[in-house]
């Protein structure tokens, strides 16, 4: 399954709001992304369920997402959301959450803003990145 990344923000009306299922329809992603994007910063208007988005800022969040997919973290960084550079996680200290048999999510503390970063990383690369970060490896999530 290839993840599709493309989310267009254009396609987000900035002055209406969105249920995370309409979001998704919206753009054409699964509503697990949009559950992903929460994870990494997408603010929902209040903690009410059904979640509601507001358009201007999941389009603001989405150009943002673009944006950082161009800065190349470093080995041993992961990309802080809220301070907008790689960080090296608080205390040398992440998570590695296993999404499929190869690839899984990064997790570690902005050492500055104290935000979840994220980073998705395959096991190759887990290997490499246990020598220089204090790696604690999560059960795998039932989607
Ligand atoms: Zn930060």
């Amino acid at each position: 399954m290839a993840t599709r990344r493309k989310a267009n923000p254009r396609l987000v009306k900035s002055y209406r709001t969105y249920t995370s299922d309409e979001l998704a329809d919206c753009l054409g992603i699964h509503v697990n992304t949009v559950r992903n994007w929460m994870a990494v910063g997408l603010e929902p208007i209040d903690d009410q369920r059904p979640y509601l988005f507001r358009g201007d800022v999941v389009r603001a969040f989405i150009e943002r997402q673009r944006a950082n997919a161009k800065r190349p973290c470093a080995p041993g960084e992961l990309f802080c959301l809220r301070c907008r550079e790689p960080k090296r996680p608080a205390g040398g200290l992440v998570d590695y959450e296993p999404m499929t048999e190869t690839s899984g999510d990064l997790l570690g503390i902005c050492p500055d803003c104290d935000a979840v970063m994220h980073r998705r990383i395959t096991r190759h690369q887990l290997e490499a990145l246990n020598r220089i970060l204090d790696v604690t490896t999560r059960p795998r999530r039932c989607a």
